[in-house]
């Protein structure tokens, strides 16, 4: 069943706070499985990054310890976000430009934190919602812009949302940054990092065991707090997304899927 059908009738048959209550249960569930039993503890290297968002929050969310420690040893972090932000509502020009421009600062300022430059952010500006049916054209000129940006900055290593995390943008996000890193020829370390997976998705139809057996955690105690901040600055985020949600990167470690 394909997992759009599965949540449509699941939301159906179960209350929206009983159904998110059991996304909770099944996301803490899977996360302390995966971080006792089912993953390998990441080492920290010294090797520069490039972070992919699909919106701005996901970098904070899912590897925001990551980039503070990084960025605490003085090791190049870049970020790139793929969409605007604007949300999917209809709403008039005006009242999305001002969302955009919210999800922006909101971004800057939460990066800031992070110890990230604001010449360090680059946003790319596509629509919202829109990753996986651009046109043709316009999906050759997101991996040119993708490519151009390897070129210029030369990661070492890669972060982008998980290639099954059940949300369009960010399996989007990955196969795009696939493309380009192919088309840039350069060698690098790729990271997944999951933010709807554990939430969304029954995991252990989704995930082979071989998926799981990538899995590596990583420790930001000494960071934490700094990631907590920069959460907090994401307040227009905040107020829409379900609290048992957010608490998942409230948390002490971070999870990576090697590829
Ligand atoms: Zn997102």
């Amino acid at each position: 069943m394909q997992i759009k059908t599965y949540l449509q009738q699941l939301q159906k048959l179960v209350p929206s706070i009983l159904l998110e209550r059991m996304q909770y249960i099944h996301s803490s569930l899977l996360t302390h499985w995966i971080l006792l039993q089912g993953s390998q503890q990441l080492t920290f290297n010294q090797k520069s990054a490039m972070v992919f968002s699909p919106h701005q929050d996901d970098e904070t969310f899912g590897c925001g310890g990551m980039i503070a420690y990084k960025r605490e040893q003085g090791i190049p972090v870049i970020v790139v976000f793929l969409t605007n932000g604007q949300g999917s509502r209809d709403i008039d020009t005006e009242s999305r430009n001002k969302i955009i421009q919210t999800r922006k600062q909101e971004a800057i300022h939460a990066l800031n934190i992070l110890g990230v430059d604001t010449s360090a952010i680059h946003f790319l500006e596509k629509a919202d919602g829109h990753l996986q049916t651009l046109k043709p054209e316009e999906k050759q000129e997101a991996i040119a812009q993708i490519t151009e940006l390897f070129k210029h900055y030369q990661p070492e290593e890669v972060y982008v949302p998980h290639r099954k995390d059940c949300h369009r943008d960010h399996e989007a996000t990955y196969h795009l940054v696939k493309a380009a890193i192919k088309q840039a020829e350069i060698k690098v370390e790729l990271l997944q990092y999951p933010i709807w997976l554990f939430w969304r998705a029954p995991l252990f139809i989704m995930l082979k065991l071989s998926d799981i057996a990538a899995a590596y955690s990583f420790s930001i105690t000494s960071v934490q707090d700094k990631k907590n901040q920069a959460i907090a600055t994401y307040t227009s985020q905040l107020e829409s997304l379900p609290p048992g949600f957010v608490k998942r990167f409230l948390g002490a470690y971070e999870i990576f899927f090697k590829v």
